[in-house]
């Protein structure tokens, strides 16, 4: 089977040298292990962060081995208790078509409830960061306002229309395309949003906002959380997610320069890993379900065709090519 190395450590926004796609022999499955035939896998950006030597909440990818990420497939031989062939699970042995997993890795879910590859996005990891970010790490409650950066992106996307559905008393969301932002006023129902290439974020988002923001969850660092500090009201809460809008920088970004308002303002603000907030699953999934089946909640996935293209989707997701969830999928 075919799957992506990292051969060299990219400095500044990854190169296609720097990844190649080998063949290795499918083998197994060892004992307690599944062989899997990935269908569909995830690419996702703190990946970046991961092809980085570096200390941090996940270990490097290793040069020379088949890079990891969130992936669904189907079972294709079994050698552990309680998997057959045929069952559907979702792993962490992605950019691959054939992996081995350890069963206690795999977990099982059902074609039949929802796309398998909504399992990566709107119903898996992209989507619990959402749910948790919001209403246990930012504590948002009825009658706030919320701005959301990275807005048209997998995370983002279901904050706003979460937000919404939880009665939040305004929704603006900032996204890098003038087709985004449409998408988002007129299929998501944000209240407002602005494409941030279009003009400085702190007018745009003053403009969006004009009472103010109650909360802010962070997708994207720089001058989008500078803004938001300033738009912030008092006893305001901020998720910081994620911060895209340096991941390729080869040097360290200055702070926001307002950050002395978080004093007066009694600012929260709050960074989270996805990983911490797993107990809030069977909630997560119940209620995203129904607002799913409902048709209450929206989601996009921006679907690349073809092992061979993940690179390019890795990079299409770093320059915003992507509206939703960015996925591979090798079901052809
Ligand atoms: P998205 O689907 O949002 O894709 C990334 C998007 O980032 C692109 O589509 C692009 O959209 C936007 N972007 C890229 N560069 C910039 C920039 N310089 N300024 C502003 N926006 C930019 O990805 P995810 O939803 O998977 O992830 C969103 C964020 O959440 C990331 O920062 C990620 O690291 C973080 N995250 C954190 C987790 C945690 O546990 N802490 C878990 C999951 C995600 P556009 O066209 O709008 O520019």
């Amino acid at each position: 089977g075919r799957e992506w190395h990292l051969v060299a450590r990219p400095h500044g926004w990854p190169k296609a040298e720097d990844f190649a796609l080998r063949e290795t022999p499918v083998a197994g499955p060892g004992e307690g292990r599944v062989l899997v035939r990935n269908l569909h896998f995830s690419v996702d950006p703190y990946m970046r962060g991961r092809m980085n030597d570096v200390k941090s909440y996940t270990p490097p990818f290793k040069l020379d081995h088949p890079m990891e990420g969130g992936a669904v497939g189907e079972v294709i031989a079994s050698n552990a208790d309680g998997f057959a062939v045929g069952d559907h699970v979702l792993h962490g042995l992605g950019w691959r078509e054939y992996a081995e997993v350890p069963a206690k890795y795999a977990t099982k879910v059902d074609a039949a409830l929802a796309p398998l590859s909504a399992y990566l996005g709107v119903l898996g990891m992209t989507g619990l960061t959402a749910y948790a970010g919001l209403f246990d790490v930012a504590s948002f409650k009825e009658g706030d306002a919320v701005f959301v950066s990275g807005a048209a992106g997998a995370v983002g996307s279901q904050v706003g229309q979460m937000a919404k559905l939880k009665g939040a008393s305004r929704v603006i969301g900032s996204a890098g395309s003038d087709e985004k932002v449409k998408l988002l006023v007129e299929e998501y129902g944000f209240d407002a949003a602005f494409n941030y290439k279009n003009g400085p974020v702190g007018q745009q988002l003053k403009e969006a906002a004009p009472d103010g923001i109650d909360v802010y969850f962070d997708n994207v660092g720089g001058d989008h959380l500078e803004a938001a500090i300033s738009s912030l009201n008092v006893f305001g809460r901020a998720t910081i997610c994620g911060m895209i809008a340096q991941y390729n920088n080869t040097e360290p970004t200055p702070g926001p320069r307002n950050l002395a308002l978080v004093i007066g303002k009694r600012l929260r603000l709050q960074g989270m890993l996805v990983n911490d907030h797993t107990a809030l699953q069977p909630d997560f999934v119940r209620e995203v379900a129904g607002w799913i089946a409902s048709g209450e909640l929206k989601y996009n996935e921006t679907v690349v065709e073809g092992i061979e293209n993940g690179y390019d989707a890795f990079l299409g997701l770093l320059r915003g090519e992507n509206t939703g969830k960015m996925i591979v999928s090798l079901t052809q």
